[in-house]
C-alpha cells in the first residue's frame, strides 16, 4: 500500500475485492502515523483502539456485502466537530477537557456509513487564523517544508491527508480555512454552500460564515465525501433542503482582473500560476471573461468586522461557569475573568474587536456597514454567477509562510483576501492544487480557486477535474 498516493475511491475498489482489510489499512495508517507525526503534528490524539475496533466492524459489513461508499475508510476529524465521548478541544485550553455529550450531524452519518476514525486534528484556536499557529497545543507543520506553516485553520487535516496519515478528512471553512491550507499542503478542499452540509455539533466560530467541508487527494476523494455528508438535517436551522442546481455548463470562466492587480499583495509568481492555469483551461475549450466585482476590494474589511462580531457572541457561553476552563474566585467577576483568561491572543483579540464593533454607538459605522457590504457582494457575485460557470481566483496570494512570519495579525489576515468573499456569500467553492513555486530551493504547491453559484458544487466537481488533469500532463 502506497499511502501516500492512495485515494477513496481506490480503497473502495481494494476493500471491496478483499485485497486488503479494514484493519491492515487502519493498522497501516496507524503506523504511519506513529512513524511521521511526532514531526508533523497533525494529530492532536490518535485512536488506535477505537479505529481498529470500527475497522473489524467494518470488514464485517463488507464480508456481509452490505459496505456504503465510505465504509472502512479510514478518515481524520478537525477538532471542533463532536464525537459523543470524545474530547472536541478547538485547540483551545478552554475545551482541553471537555468531552462531547452527542455526535455532531456529519460524524452520526459517517458512523452510519462505518468510517474509521483516527484521531483529531490540530487546528487554530477557536478556527480563527491562517496557519495553525495560533493552536494552544503547539503548530502543524507542512508536509512539504517543516520550516513553513500549513495554513489554517484546518492544517492539521490538510497536513494529515497530504502527508498520507488519513485517506480524507472533515475541516470547517469559515474564511477559507478548507481552501487555504489545503492550497498550501496541496490537497483538495471543497467549501460547500452554506447550509449544504449540517453545521449541528461544530464548535461555533462565526455562525453566518462557518461551513463544515471536506478534504481528499484529488476532487473525486473530496466530492466523494461531501456525497455523503451533505443533506438537510432539522437540528440546524439553516441546513438547505434543496441539493444541488441542475445547471448545465457553459465553459465559460469569469475572471475578476481588476481584483488581481497590484495593491492586492499576490506574490509574482503565485500570479503567474494563476494565469498558467487559466491558458491551459482556455486551451481546453472554456471561455474565458474579465467580470466586474468591484465590492470584493472591501470583502476583507467586511469580514473582519462581521466574523468577530460573531465570534465574541458564540464564544461569550466560555464564561467559566457552565463548561470548559473554570477558575474558582472570590467574586462573579474574577470567574470570568480569571476563567476567560484561557483563551489565547488571537481569540480575545477578536473578542474584543466583536464587542467594539457591536457595542451602542460603533454598530451603526461599523458592523451595520460591513452587513451591508455584505449584502452587496452576495448580489454582486450572484449576478456574475448568472453569466459564467464559476469564478476563478487564486486560493491565496501568497505561499505557505515560515513560523512566526506574520506576527502582525493585519498581515495575516490580509492572506485571507481571495477566500474571504466567498463565505460572506454563502456559495461553494473549490481549492484545486495547479502548479508549484519554490522558496528557499522547496517546491511548495500552489492551489488554484473556483468558486460557483449556490448549490452548484457539481460544477466545481466538473471544473475541479479538468484542472487536475492539466497536474498529470
Ligand atoms: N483566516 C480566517 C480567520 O482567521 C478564516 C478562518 C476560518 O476559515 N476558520 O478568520
Amino acid at each position: 500500500m502506497e499511502l501516500s498516493q492512495l485515494t477513496i475511491a481506490e480503497a473502495r475498489r481494494a476493500l471491496d475485492s478483499k485485497e486488503y482489510s479494514a484493519l491492515e489499512l487502519t493498522d497501516a495508517y496507524l503506523e504511519a502515523i506513529a512513524r511521521k507525526d511526532a514531526e508533523l503534528h497533525a494529530y492532536l490524539e490518535v485512536w488506535a483502539e477505537s479505529a481498529r475496533a470500527e475497522a473489524r466492524s467494518a470488514d464485517e459489513r463488507i464480508a456481509a456485502g452490505s459496505a456504503q461508499t465510505l465504509t472502512g475508510i479510514p478518515l481524520a476529524i478537525k477538532d471542533n466537530m463532536l464525537i459523543e465521548g470524545r474530547i472536541a478541544s478547538a485547540a483551545s485550553k478552554m475545551l482541553e477537557h471537555y468531552s462531547a455529550s452527542y455526535d455532531a450531524s456529519v460524524v452520526r452519518t459517517l458512523k452510519d456509513h462505518g468510517v474509521v476514525f483516527l484521531g483529531r486534528t490540530n487546528m487554530d484556536e477557536f478556527a480563527l487564523g491562517s496557519s495553525t499557529e495560533n493552536s494552544a497545543f503547539g503548530p502543524t507543520k507542512n508536509p512539504h517544508d517543516a520550516s513553513r506553516i500549513p495554513g489554517g485553520t484546518s492544517g492539521g487535516s490538510t497536513a494529515a491527508v497530504a502527508a498520507g496519515l488519513a485517506l480524507g478528512a472533515l475541516g470547517s471553512d469559515t474564511g477559507g480555512s478548507i481552501r487555504q491550507p489545503s492550497a498550501f499542503c496541496g490537497v483538495v478542499g471543497l467549501k460547500p454552500t452554506y447550509g449544504a452540509v449540517s453545521r449541528y455539533g461544530l464548535i461555533a466560530a462565526a455562525s453566518s460564515l462557518d461551513q463544515i467541508g471536506t478534504i481528499g487527494k484529488n476532487v473525486d476523494d473530496a466530492a466523494l465525501l461531501f456525497g455523503a455528508i451533505a443533506g438537510h438535517d432539522t437540528k440546524d436551522g439553516t441546513s438547505l433542503r434543496e441539493k444541488g442546481s441542475g445547471r448545465t455548463m457553459k465553459k465559460k470562466l469569469g475572471v475578476p482582473r481588476a481584483f488581481l492587480g497590484a495593491g492586492m499583495g499576490i506574490e509574482s509568481d503565485m500570479k503567474a500560476r494563476f494565469d498558467e492555469t487559466l491558458t491551459r483551461l482556455k486551451g481546453d475549450g472554456y471561455t474565458l471573461v474579465d467580470v466586474d466585482l468591484p465590492s470584493l476590494a472591501y470583502a476583507l474589511a467586511a469580514y473582519y468586522i462581521i466574523n468577530p462580531a460573531e465570534v465574541s457572541t458564540n464564544l461569550a457561553r466560555f464564561d467559566g461557569i457552565r463548561y470548559g476552563h473554570s477558575v474558582q474566585a472570590e467574586t462573579i467577576h474574577e470567574v470570568y475573568t480569571h476563567s476567560r483568561a484561557a483563551f489565547g491572543p488571537e481569540v480575545q483579540r477578536r473578542i474584543l474587536v466583536g464587542t467594539f464593533v457591536l457595542s451602542s454607538g460603533y454598530a451603526d459605522a461599523y458592523y451595520r456597514k460591513a452587513r451591508a457590504v455584505r449584502d452587496l457582494i452576495r448580489a454582486d457575485l450572484s449576478k456574475v454567477l448568472e453569466e459564467v460557470d464559476a469564478i476563478a481566483l487564486p486560493t491565496s496570494p501568497v505561499a505557505p509562510w515560515k513560523f512566526g512570519e506574520k506576527a502582525d495579525p493585519t498581515a495575516m489576515y490580509a492572506a485571507d483576501i481571495f477566500t474571504v468573499p466567498v463565505n460572506l456569500a454563502g456559495t461553494p467553492a473549490i481549492s484545486v492544487p495547479s502548479g508549484s513555486v519554490v522558496r528557499d530551493g522547496v517546491k511548495l504547491p500552489v492551489g488554484f480557486q473556483l468558486i460557483a453559484g449556490h448549490g452548484c458544487e457539481e460544477t466545481l466537481f466538473s471544473i475541479g477535474k479538468d484542472v487536475e488533469k492539466g497536474n498529470s500532463q
